[in-house]
């Protein structure tokens, strides 16, 4: 078989060679008349297709498709990604916010999806009102929700912006939506504030369990067990700052004269750290901890007795946070690793119950 002489055309020639005549012309809001291929049209865009595929009175030579409303240059660009589903940055620059209408209105999911992302990427403070408008007509929701996260993020300078005055002017009802939700989000933001304050308060908590066992048991600088000789005892442990608080804490527990039923709050805060560590003991027989087989002894004989939900919720997420400190580091490490120690006021300023 033999082979042909002539070198192959190259791709756009090949294209242009094998596409037929164009047979409709789409029509501009400029008058500009822009020649298309129906079939090409129509399988980009049902919206496209039922329009061409309406009877016609004149020969199907003579149609026109007008796609109006938009600047008349966008147009092009809309038909050229109807082609070939490609835009270019520039274009993306220029024409995104009329290209998202145009998906929108004539169905191209593939031109809204780009256009989404293209404005996403492009949101400013002076554009975000009006593509948030925009995103809403065109139920865009990641574009909507980009545009609510900026604008709750920078709302003071949006407030500045030109294009907020005309929202607050001619569309109240959005204006209350978007301002609906920066209260939300305010709101989701504190509460998250609350819950990592709470947080650390059980990690604090379990560190302090932690101080407990370790006096009540090793003794630490100059409080320990009475049987052993503290005198010997080295300096410092690497939580000191947690554990000379509790330390002193335990001293006035020892020698205070008003104790818990006196009114002592520091006494309290005492017997409340002794209750929790008898909570969340796990060495019921040889613990050294004070009060700790009383606590014991008090819930078995009662297991519902002065304990609410609150204090049970604490319980767990006190023991909790002690499994995971203890599972998440090695224990080399975790003696390396700064402190996050309470000092005495953090001490004292806890507030357990
Ligand atoms: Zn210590
Ligand atoms: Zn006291
Ligand atoms: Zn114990």
């Amino acid at each position: 078989m033999e082979l042909h002489s002539t070198p192959p055309a190259d791709g756009v020639i090949a294209a242009a060679v094998e596409m037929p005549e164009p047979d409709v012309h789409v029509v501009t809001s400029s008058g500009m008349l822009i020649p298309a291929h129906s079939k090409i049209l129509a399988s980009a865009s049902p919206v496209l297709e039922s329009i061409i595929e309406r009877p016609q009175k004149r020969r199907s030579s003579d149609r026109n498709i007008p796609i109006l409303g938009v600047p008349y240059d966008a147009v092009p660009v809309f038909i050229q990604f109807l082609y070939s589903r490609k835009c270019t940055e520039e274009q993306m620059e220029k024409f995104g916010i009329h290209l998202l209408a145009l998906a929108h209105v004539y169905s191209v999911p593939q031109l809204k999806q780009r256009c989404t992302r293209g404005l996403a990427q492009r949101l400013t403070v002076d554009n975000v009102v009006d593509v948030f408008q925009l995103a809403r007509l065109c139920n865009a929701p990641d574009l909507r929700l980009k545009c609510m996260k900026l604008l709750s993020n920078n709302f003071k300078a949006v407030a500045e912006t030109e294009g907020w005055k005309f929202l607050q002017n001619h569309d109240p009802y959005l204006e209350l939506e978007i301002l609906q939700f920066i209260d939300e989000a305010e709101s989701r933001r504190k509460m998250r504030r609350r819950r990592r304050e709470q947080q650390s308060l059980y990690i604090q908590l379990s560190e302090a369990m932690d101080c407990l066992e370790h006096i009540c048991s090793e003794g630490c600088t100059s409080v320990g067990p009475s049987d052993m000789d503290l005198s010997k005892h080295k300096g410092p442990c690497s939580k000191f700052s947690t554990c000379h608080g509790l330390q002193l804490l335990i001293k006035h527990f020892g020698t205070c004269m008003k104790r818990v039923n006196g009114g002592c709050l520091r006494c309290k805060r005492m017997w409340q750290l002794f209750r929790l560590h008898s909570s969340i003991c796990g060495q019921p027989d040889e613990c050294r901890v004070p009060l700790c087989r009383q606590f014991k002894l008090k819930a078995q004989q009662d297991p519902r007795g002065g304990s609410d939900e609150r204090w049970r919720l604490l319980v767990r997420k006190v023991a909790s946070a002690k499994a995971m400190s203890s599972l998440s580091l090695p224990k080399r490490k975790r003696e390396e690793e700064p402190r996050m120690g309470m000092d005495n006021r953090e001490m004292r300023s806890i507030k357990l119950y």
